[in-house]
């Protein structure tokens, strides 16, 4: 028999904010050398008698998230209280939203194997993150620095078939998340965090099957390792003839297993109940309007523009349009009449390596769009090589200087006068002539090695296609002699 796999996402975006989701201490990056416990006050702390006081900024950007994936905005909200018991939880229950959420039935479209598909969005919810637990010896600590912290939880339809599915709809959120700046997108630092909710029936069969959680995950290597992991796992359990366990697990990442988690919510009931301290949140249409105006154009429009307007292939419109900065940065660099073709190669080609190797992203550059589009017509128009346009873009990127003063300063000017370069070819062949006879016995590959030569006499600034052709001629020209 064969199986299939039933995949469901919970997804939980930290909301990058200035201040908590219900008080004023700050949100702080989860950096590891942030003393603990000092953003605390007696809201997030959990004392008798405070009042939270929801953060309208939170509000406006998990509206525009939820517009984003194309979600209905509940125009009533309301916040609830989710109890359970555990030590970085210092009121004992959490605040969520539970009946009414934030917003309800959007999609959104991933890849999946070259075809576009459309995974169902149920709902997404305004939430608060936790406190942390430092487990040391005999010793546990909290530190309450993220209690209160602002998240949105992204719950799709149960319409994911595999593990690559997982990952790319885990992508394609990740995308719209930092294009619409809800927060960095480090994962990393556990700005998303994802669930997968797993199980496997045979094919065909309309009924589920038991269903297992992963928590905690925050990688998509981990998200889609895990879950190949489990639907392995779980076929293996029904082709045996076995059960499989209802259970949360984690993943264990060194030894590429699912373990059972002694789960904090172990209580499945959580007695939900609508937190009487919260005004129930409406959301008039003329607010919903006024934030769908301030959405971003999103990549995948995006993508699809780059390709009818600037005539780019697929891949390269997939690979500007993933980073709204670079983005940006390459509509800048075309709109001064720069080759679009040209902008995207040295964008994702050169400028890209270099940004490789300097731990920086393009927006941390000195480096504005027209001075990358003045290098690129430098090197269009042949006043410079390309591999000289590359060694003058590395000093720009490193130095914020603009390509004119680098050339002038270190002399880069390409040779393309012909009669200053036909010297030195004719030189160069004069210099060699046991190469010239091999070339003109036949040996093709000897004119590589004369560029190289005339490369080096020039100082590399040589116009390469003048100089192979000078070389061919004055080659042949000694065929005759
Ligand atoms: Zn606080």
């Amino acid at each position: 028999m064969r199986y299939e796999a039933v995949i469901g996402l919970e997804v939980h975006a930290q909301i990058h904010t200035c201040s908590k989701m219900f008080c004023g201490c700050p949100v702080v990056a989860d950096t590891g050398d942030v003393a603990p416990n000092i953003y605390v006050c007696p809201v997030c702390a959990g004392m008798p008698g405070v009042l939270p006081v929801v953060n309208s900024r939170a509000v406006d950007i998990a509206i525009k998230t939820a517009l984003a994936l194309r979600c209905d905005i509940l125009p009533t909200n309301r916040f609830a209280r989710k109890s359970y018991f555990y030590p970085d939880l210092p009121k004992g229950y959490q605040i969520s939203q539970y009946a009414l959420p934030l917003a309800a039935d959007g999609y959104l479209e991933i890849d999946s194997g070259g075809t576009r598909k459309r995974v169902g969005i149920r709902r997404a919810h305004l939430e608060e993150d936790a406190g942390k637990l430092y487990h040391d010896g005999r010793v546990s600590r909290v530190d309450l620095n993220r209690a209160g912290v602002p998240l949105l939880e992204i719950v799709s339809e149960p319409d994911l078939c595999s593990a690559d599915e997982a990952r790319a709809y885990g992508e394609a959120l990740h995308e719209i998340l930092v294009y619409l700046e809800v927060n960095t997108g480090e994962m990393e630092a556990g700005v998303m965090r994802f669930e997968a909710n797993v199980s496997v029936r045979p094919e065909g069969s309309e009924l589920m099957g038991i269903r297992r959680e992963i928590k905690n995950l925050n990688s998509f290597r981990a998200l889609r390792d895990s879950v190949a992991y489990e639907i392995e796992l779980q076929s293996a359990a029904l082709e045996s003839g076995d059960t499989v366990e209802q259970e949360t697990v984690g993943w264990d990442e060194d030894a590429g297993v699912t373990v059972p988690q002694r789960s904090k919510e172990f209580a499945h009931d959580y007695r939900y109940f609508p937190d009487p301290d919260i005004p129930p949140l409406e959301i008039s249409r003329k607010k919903v309007e006024s934030l769908r105006g301030q959405l971003p154009e999103l990549p995948e429009a995006k993508r699809a523009r780059f390709v009818v307007t600037h005539g780019l292939s697929a891949y390269d419109a997939r690979v500007l349009a993933e980073d709204r900065a670079v983005a940006d940065t390459f509509e800048r660099v075309v709109e001064t009449g720069v080759d679009a073709k040209q902008a995207a190669n040295w964008i994702t080609g050169e400028l890209f390596r270099l940004l490789k190797g300097t731990d920086r992203s393009i927006g941390e550059l000195d480096l504005p769009a027209a001075a990358l589009a003045e290098l690129i017509e430098l090197v269009s128009t042949g006043l410079i090589n390309r591999s000289t346009g590359r060694e003058v873009l590395a000093e720009m990127v490193s130095t914020g200087r603009r390509a004119p003063e680098i050339i002038e300063a270190r002399d880069l000017t390409q040779v393309s006068d012909i009669r200053e370069l036909r010297g030195v070819v004719r030189r160069t062949l004069d210099e060699n002539p046991e190469q010239v006879q091999e070339y003109l016995a036949g040996k093709r590959q000897v004119l590589g090695w004369f560029l190289g030569q005339i490369m080096r006499a020039t100082r590399g600034k040589a116009n390469p296609q003048i100089a192979r052709e000078l070389t061919e001629k004055e080659l042949e020209n000694r065929r005759d002699q």
